[in-house]
């Protein structure tokens, strides 16, 4: 069934942002991948080809305010009635805190809060005018969790929690709900290249359901917080999508 609008989805070439961009798309949305890296906004071209143009693959930078700025405005004059917004794009470290240098710690900040906190006001100013629309950042269990090696990318992810709470309140007024989910352990490039054989051990003796989610996995609760019927009444929240890490304490012997 054809969705009224569109959606954009940053990071939307690679493993979790991917796997949305095809679930959307499934469901019927228009929707626009923005990335960062030109061979993987080249892979997702070519991956979603089949879509004809309900698919569009863009290449922008969530640091960068003007091209923020860019992204969302072209999307709403030329694609279609921005509906939604996936704010996936981020980057991690997996570094003790003695070994992480205020640049790197700067960094992941700047992508992953400051690049998700852009993304949302602007897209607030465009769905403002219609009084409606959902936005959804993706958090993570290191932004709840004291997880080791996360100082830099806990901190940041905390941060998408409190940041997700404060938008959907300043954003009700105008019809515009805000709320985010916090993964555990994802199959995807990101996480291949910072888990080590060592730290995926430590997950699956950690995780209830022992196993890492595929990014599949994550689409469904990001596309039932953008259904304009299912979660009407959802705002502020972050769901831990996490096999049951949160809820663990003791969980074998
Ligand atoms: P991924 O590396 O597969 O995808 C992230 C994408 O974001 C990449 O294509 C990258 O090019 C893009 N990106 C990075 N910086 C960008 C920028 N400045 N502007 C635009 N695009 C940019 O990673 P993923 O595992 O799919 O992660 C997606 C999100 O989920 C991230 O925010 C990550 O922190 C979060 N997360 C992932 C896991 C996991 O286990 N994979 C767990 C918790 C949270």
């Amino acid at each position: 069934m054809a969705r009224q609008g569109s959606i954009i989805v940053t990071g939307g070439a690679s493993g979790i942002g991917l796997a949305v961009v095809e679930e959307l798309l499934a469901e019927g949305w228009r929707v626009v991948a923005a990335d960062l890296v030109p061979e993987n906004v080249e892979k997702a071209r070519a991956a979603l080809a089949a879509h004809g143009d309900a698919a569009r693959v863009v290449e922008a930078d969530i640091s960068d305010e003007a091209q923020v700025v860019k992204l969302v405005t072209e999307t709403e004059a030329s694609f279609g009635p921005l509906w939604g917004m996936v704010n996936s794009a981020g980057i991690a470290r997996d570094i003790p805190a003695l070994e992480t240098s205020a640049e790197l710690f700067r960094k992941i900040l700047d992508v992953n809060v400051v690049g998700t906190f852009l993304m949302a006001r602007e897209a607030a100013k465009v769905m403002q005018a219609r009084g409606a629309g959902s936005i959804v950042n993706i958090a993570s269990v290191s932004g709840i969790r004291g997880n080791l090696g996360r100082s830099a990318y806990g901190s940041s992810k905390g941060a998408v929690v409190v940041l997700t709470k404060i938008l959907a309140v300043e954003f009700a007024a105008m019809g515009i709900r805000v709320n985010a989910i916090a993964p555990g352990p994802v199959e995807t490039p990101l996480v291949k290249a910072v888990h080590t054989a060592e730290s995926r051990a430590a997950w699956l003796r950690t995780v209830p359901l022992k196993r890492y989610a595929e990014p599949k996995e994550m689409a469904g609760t990001i596309a039932f917080l953008l259904d304009p019927e299912k979660s009407s009444y959802v705002t502020g929240q972050t769901i831990n999508v996490d096999g049951g890490f949160t809820a663990g304490g003791l969980i074998g012997l």
